[in-house]
This record gives C-alpha cells, structure tokens and sequence, in this order.
C-alpha cells in the first residue's frame, strides 16, 4: 500500500518543490516506486523533472475537473526515475472552477483510489498558498511534510498550517498527520538561522527531521537542466542531504516513532477549542480574503 504525502507549505520559495523532485528521486534510488503529483500551475515540478509544461496533452488540471484519469496523465521513464502527473498554467483554471463543483475537496483523492497499489510513495507538490488545490492535497494525503527556512517569519506562517492541518484532520481527512518538518537552504553560519532551527527543537521535538537541507547552489542548478540533483551531482552536499531524507522518510515506514506533539507557540496558535465547540463534520472550508482556508466552529447547542 502507497503512502501519500503533500509536501506543503503556504509561504512561497520555501523549497516545497525542491524538496518533492529530489526526494521523489532519493526515494526511487533507493527502489522504491514513486509518483510525483505536480498539483502547483506554477508547474516547477514538471520543470525540475525534465518535462515541458507548454507540451502536455493532459495534466493535473484535466484529473481536478474530472475530465482524465489521473493514469492518463501519469508519464513514465524520465531520466529522474519516477513517474509524474505533470501540469500548468490551466490549473489555476481549475482552481476557480472547483469551488462551484461537488466533491470538490475530495477530487484529488477519489483520482489516486485507482492507481495507489502501482506505488510505494506518492508524493505531491502544492502550490503557495492554503487554497482549494493545497485542500485537496491535504485530503488526499496521509501525511504532510512542510520544509520550512529557518528564519523569523517561518514561525508564523507555521500556526496558520496548523490550524488548517487540525481543521482538515477535524472533518475530511481524519488519519492526516504532519510527517515533519524539514529545515531547507539552511546555513549553520548563520546565527538567525541556528536560533530557529533550536527553537523549532525545543517546540516541536522530534516532529523535526534529523536530516536538513543545506543551502547548495547544486540543488538550485539541478531544475535547469531538468534533473534531480543527484542526477547533475551526485556527490553534492544537497544531494547527500536529499538521501538522509529519504532515509529518515523509509525509517518511519518500519518504525513510527513516538512522536511529540507539538507544544506549539504559544504566542502564535490560536487557543484550544473548547468542549462546548466542535467542527460540524460537513462544514466546508471556506476561503478567507487573505487566502486562508477557514474551519467554521460552531457551537453546540445544548
Ligand atoms: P513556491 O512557493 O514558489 O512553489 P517552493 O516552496 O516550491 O516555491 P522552491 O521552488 O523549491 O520553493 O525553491 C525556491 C528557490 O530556491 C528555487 O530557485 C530553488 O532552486 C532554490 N532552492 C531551494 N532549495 C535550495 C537549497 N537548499 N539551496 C539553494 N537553493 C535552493
Ligand atoms: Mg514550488
């Protein structure tokens, strides 16, 4: 049986597409079938893995409105060594179209249903933002790996995942879980930098990766040429660091680890509901001006 992670993060240039494509490859180098969902119409992914995202006869955005399988869209024998569902700039199409359909948090995992045994690991890209494509990701998904840099502002787009997280695990998806959280571009010369990589330990204890991503100029290069680092240059730092990854993804495969829950930013997280609210379990989300998906609470009557 595969298992699904969304690699998500709604803060932009945070290395989300970075961190699929080269652990998509880290994961089939180690033998592992591997599927990567391209669900941004940034289409990077597609990029980074050597396809031309003005070429395709079908991607992501067809499967989001019903129109394709999503094993029809699924490409196979690229140089990176894993399969993608690629995509474009249509999907954001897609994107406003899906808020008027049925279903429309569900599209995404009703499409994987058919085509899930074919693959140890189904990883997706999403887009940057916590909008009806990242949603069906989140709903889609198992798990969620959210790469983060370490700086000042990181923290606070974090409570904002997080809410989103519980809210999705509250009513769509109820097996969600964050996987972990994945320091990228990180350099240890950097006092900010360490400063938040501690904190991050000490609120989120072994919800982060042992592995990290070190700033290298490889992994920046690699997308150019349309390959996966390990792939331009295998005996790179990013490279090195993808594998770790990788590793650590497999090792949670044999043994789950205890992990702790999040102690969360006090500061930052909105407080607990309390016994007398729930979450109505049809309540859709609903998308707020800033873009932030919104659970409404509502309260029990009593
Ligand atoms: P978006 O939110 O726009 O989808 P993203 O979160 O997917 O962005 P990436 O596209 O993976 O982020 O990375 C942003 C930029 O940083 C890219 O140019 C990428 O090549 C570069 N980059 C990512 N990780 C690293 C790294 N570890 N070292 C150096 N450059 C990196
Ligand atoms: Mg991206």
């Amino acid at each position: 049986m595969s298992r699904i992670i969304a690699i998500t993060n709604q803060k932009g240039g945070v290395g989300k597409t970075t961190t699929a494509i080269n652990l998509a490859a880290s994961l089939a180098s180690l033998e592992r079938k591997v599927l990567l969902i391209d669900l941004d119409p940034q289409g990077n992914a597609t990029m980074g893995s050597g396809l031309d995202k003005a070429e395709l006869l079908y991607s992501t955005c067809d499967v989001m409105l019903d129109q394709v399988a999503l094993a029809d869209t699924i490409i196979s024998g690229l140089p990176c060594a894993y399969a993608l569902a690629p995509t474009n700039a249509d999907l954001t199409a897609a994107e406003v179209e899906l808020t008027t359909l049925t279903d429309r948090e569900c599209r995404l995992r009703n499409a994987i249903q058919s085509i899930r045994d074919q693959y140890d690991y189904i990883l997706i890209d999403t887009p940057p933002s916590l909008n009806m494509l990242t949603l069906n990701a989140l709903v889609a998904a198992e798990a969620v790996i959210v790469p983060m840099q370490c700086e000042y502002f990181a923290l606070e787009g974090l409570s904002a995942l997080m809410t989103t997280i519980e809210g999705v695990r509250s009513t769509l998806n109820p097996s969600l879980k964050i996987d972990g959280l994945l320091r990228t571009m990180f350099d240890g010369r950097n006092n900010l930098a360490n400063d938040v990589s501690a904190q991050l330990d000490e609120h989120f204890g072994r919800l982060v990766y042992r592995a990290y991503i070190p700033r290298n100029v490889r992994l920046a290069e690699a997308p150019s040429y349309g390959l996966p680092v390990m792939h331009y240059d295998k005996g790179s730092r990013g490279a090195r660091a993808y594998l770790a990854l990788a590793q650590e993804v497999l090792a949670q495969e044999f043994h789950r680890p205890e992990r702790t829950p999040p102690t969360a930013l006090e500061q930052d997280l909105p407080a607990e509901p309390s016994l007398e609210e729930t979450i109505e379990p049809d309540t859709s989300p609903k998308i707020a001006d800033d873009g932030v998906l919104v659970f409404q609470l509502k309260q029990n009557e009593k």
